[in-house]
């Protein structure tokens, strides 16, 4: 496009980045995601996948190869999930949001190499993000009428995250996309019109 590019990337880490496989990597790491320290100062980034969505599981395990290359990825079946997970020294440069303690009960903040990144490709964080911790399902409401009660469902999109920073970081990638959400309660943020929910079907879609 021709603008200069102020990102700038970890120095321990040269090569180019898979910036739209980051943007995705990056959401589903906010979701369901953990750094642990190995050995000989490696880490092991886990991402933690339904094993009822195998199209998540593929598109976690392919967006973490495209991130980083050489690490192999490999998956590992735990009751009911998958966890998908590879192990390098550069996984805490690439999300510096990794430290001790749960997310939710820390700060988590965007670098502003990662926040460029989220802006060209905001799409694909909201994607991770949906498909770590949120879920495209039917809403039933009723509605009385004289003639008796009337049901209707239509579809709606839920985020749930404990961490108010998380849910702030895909409220404003919602922002910037136009798409209005509404905030649910302390943990859900929905996002409900019917131009809205066709709007994320565009890049979303129900889980698979
Ligand atoms: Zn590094």
């Amino acid at each position: 496009m021709g603008r200069t590019r102020q990102t700038r990337l970890p120095r321990c880490f040269g090569r180019p980045l898979d910036r739209r496989k980051y943007a995705y990597l990056l959401g589903v790491y906010l979701g369901d995601g953990h750094i642990v320290a190995t050995v000989k100062g490696c880490f092991r980034l886990s991402l933690s996948c339904c094993a009822g969505w195998p199209g998540l599981v593929e598109a976690a395990a392919c967006s973490m190869a495209a991130v980083l290359p050489r690490s192999k990825v490999h998956r590992r079946h735990v009751s009911g999930a998958v966890d998908v997970n590879s192990q390098s020294k550069h996984w805490p440069c690439l999300f510096p949001q990794h430290g001790p303690g749960k997310k939710h009960a820390r700060r988590i903040a965007l670098e502003a190499w990662q926040q460029e990144i989220v802006d060209e490709f905001t799409e694909e964080l909201v994607r991770g993000l949906i498909h770590s911790d949120g879920c495209r399902s039917l809403n039933r409401v009723r509605r009385p009428l004289k003639g008796g009660d009337r049901f209707y469902t239509y579809p709606r999109y839920t985020f749930t995250n404990k961490s108010p920073d998380i849910q702030r970081i895909f409220t404003a990638a919602l922002d910037r996309l136009d798409v209005p959400w509404r905030q649910m309660n302390a943990m859900n943020v929905s996002v409900a019109r019917r131009a809205a929910v066709a709007r994320l079907d565009e890049f979303v879609g129900p889980k698979y």
